[in-house]
């Protein structure tokens, strides 16, 4: 896929400190990050089933930043992007397509990438795949499908201004839950607050045919949060992700990389993906620069980094996947 940052994409954007937070603290981006407005989500609200009155608890996995946040992938890959421009040794091609990998034997040992109508042949020690769950990396060396779980959701969501939290101001995520579907509102930056719904199958073949109407009469269904959204100013189209199924991808071979969605990628309705891309891409890095510079072999490298993928997400990725099947077992609802 063709690309220039930074760029729209289908998704919402909330992160916890102790994830994609602490990788920000990592890059020194996060003042520029919080210079972009958004709110510091320090609380949690849940509604559950037709109780207006929310429970307020603390922030999910706050880490030593003490809260999550929701940003904007705009604004949020723009920073990243121009983080790694002024990085020395670094360069970044955009609007460049990686179209095929490079073998040596067994060994992958580069990548034909095309940008501008020329084809170049880019060598090295190791290519890794970033390039989300339908991976060009991981389809051009057939990196094998280790887990696979059949999609049961699909999520629409649109953003408003001038949300109001449940106490008045916007300090904290909500989640409404309301038999097999939930409804969050996410206070983001530039005052902009991220409304979305997760459905299932049943409801998504309706709703894909009026998205607008079953949105808004979605919404309507949540007691804790419609009279706010009713009050509150659409902006922009609404925007929707259909279902796909999860993968768990081997992450690593013989001079090559997965990392984040092209390893391991999972049905967006817990919100861990940008968490689990950030730290992976973490994890990744200190098993390359420990095989570069000598302090372990490839091998070693990079089983650690697959151990510390799995340890990490697969108690995620298992809950997202059994739990979404059907939410209203969730328990407590
Ligand atoms: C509807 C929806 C809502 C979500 N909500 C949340 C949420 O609230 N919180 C959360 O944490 N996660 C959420 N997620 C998941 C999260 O967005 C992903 O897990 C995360 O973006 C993965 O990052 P990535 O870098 O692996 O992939 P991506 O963000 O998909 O980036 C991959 C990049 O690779 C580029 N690329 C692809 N192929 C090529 C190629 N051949 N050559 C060059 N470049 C290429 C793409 O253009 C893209 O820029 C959501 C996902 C969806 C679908």
């Amino acid at each position: 896929m063709q690309q220039r940052f930074p760029v729209t994409r289908s998704q919402t954007h909330f992160f916890r400190g102790g994830g994609f937070g602490s990788v920000l603290v990592r890059l020194g981006l996060l003042d520029a990050v919080l210079a972009l407005g958004p709110p510091r989500l320090t609380h949690q609200y849940d509604f559950r089933r037709n109780d207006p009155t929310p429970a307020v608890g603390g922030p999910q996995d706050p880490g030593e930043l003490g809260y999550c946040l929701s940003v904007r992938r705009r604004p949020l890959d723009h920073l990243l992007v121009e983080r790694a421009r002024e990085t020395p040794g670094v360069d970044v091609w955009e609007g460049a397509n990686a179209r095929s990998v490079l073998r040596d034997g067994e060994r992958v040992s580069g990548l034909t990438v095309e940008r501008g109508g020329v084809s170049h042949e880019i060598r090295a020690q190791v290519v890794i795949g970033a390039d989300g769950r339908a991976s060009a990396l991981a389809r051009g060396i057939n990196a094998p499908v280790e887990r696979r779980e059949t999609a049961a959701r699909a999520m629409y969501y649109r953003y408003v201004r001038g949300w109001r939290g449940p106490e008045g101001f916007c300090n904290g995520p909500e989640f409404s839950f309301q038999g097999d579907e939930i409804v969050y509102a996410f206070p983001s930056d530039d005052d902009l607050t991220c409304i979305a719904v997760s459905v299932n199958l049943d409801v998504f073949t309706t709703f894909r045919r009026a998205p607008e109407a079953m949105f808004a009469e979605r919404i309507a269904a949540h007691p804790g949060l419609a009279r706010r959204y009713q009050a509150s100013r659409p902006e922009g189209r609404m925007l929707g992700s259909g279902p796909k199924d999860a993968l768990v991808r081997t992450p690593a071979g013989l001079g090559w990389a997965l990392v984040e969605d092209a390893s391991l990628n999972q049905d967006p309705w817990t919100g861990l993906g940008m968490d689990n891309a950030g730290l992976h891409a973490v994890f990744l890095a200190e098993a390359v620069d420990a095989w570069l510079s000598g302090r372990s072999d490839e091998d070693d490298a990079f089983a650690h980094y697959r151990s510390r993928r799995d340890e990490h997400a697969m108690p995620g990725f298992i809950m997202t996947a059994e739990l979404g099947r059907d939410l209203s077992a969730l328990p407590g609802d």
